[in-house]
């Protein structure tokens, strides 16, 4: 069973007014089973929260001396595909695509004088859910209760499906914290822009990182 996105709410919390709602939105989409189909390949939209290959939503939210960054984005940009894994080599893509996520370090680093560290991660992905892989990233061998949900998707490559991924640091000089360097794009060449809110030191804003411009500023 695919663990369940938290929704935003402690972003929503600190009444921080950001229009959070359309990323809320996009954490529903790809994790009901059946309403994946129907999304146009070739939409161009960058709205937040659409499914769009390139594009990625990021979140960065402080809370005291916690940051939490989840990173909402296509399937297509971490592997090569958005269908459940048929294969050994899909499987094995789907597993080091994992490895690389885990490292926090390749995708999001927090300015250094705040003396950030990681304390939680979680990846959910129903690619890595068919294969029994809670969203703390553990193998799940023994009770296959994903088996209940009668994917019927089996060769259909025109499924779409997303990676939710979220990091919780601690941070000991919060104040500290001025900005994130994005080296996910080096990471994932298959990101092209990823949208980013963030809410810190009170205050909030949102950027758009790209492979040539990966770093975003809070403030
Ligand atoms: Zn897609």
């Amino acid at each position: 069973m695919i663990a369940r996105v938290k929704p935003l709410a402690w972003a929503i919390s600190l009444g921080a007014g950001l229009a959070l709602s359309t990323v809320a939105t996009s954490h529903d989409h790809g994790h009901s089973h059946d309403d994946d189909h129907g999304h146009e390949h070739d939409d161009d939209q960058r709205q937040l929260g659409a499914h769009v290959h390139g594009v990625a939503t990021m979140t960065i939210a402080q809370d005291g001396g916690d940051f939490v960054v989840e990173l909402n984005t296509p399937s297509i940009n971490v592997v090569s595909f958005e269908h459940l894994p048929n294969t050994d080599a899909q499987r094995s893509e789907l597993e080091q695509a994992l490895t690389l996520l885990q490292d926090a370090s390749n995708l999001v680093e927090l300015t250094r004088a705040g003396a950030c560290e990681l304390e939680d991660i979680h990846v959910t992905s129903e690619q890595l859910a068919a294969m029994g892989y809670s969203s703390s990233g553990t193998k799940d061998d023994h009770g296959h209760d994903h088996d209940d949900h009668a994917h019927d998707d089996h060769g259909h490559d025109e499924r779409h499906s997303d990676f939710v991924v979220e990091y919780t640091f601690h941070c000991d000089e919060p104040s500290r914290v001025i900005g994130a360097h994005l080296p996910v794009f080096e990471a994932f060449p298959s990101f092209e822009t990823i949208d980013v809110q963030w809410i810190v030191n009170s205050q909030q804003g949102a950027a758009r990182a790209t492979a040539g411009s990966n770093a975003v500023l809070f403030r």
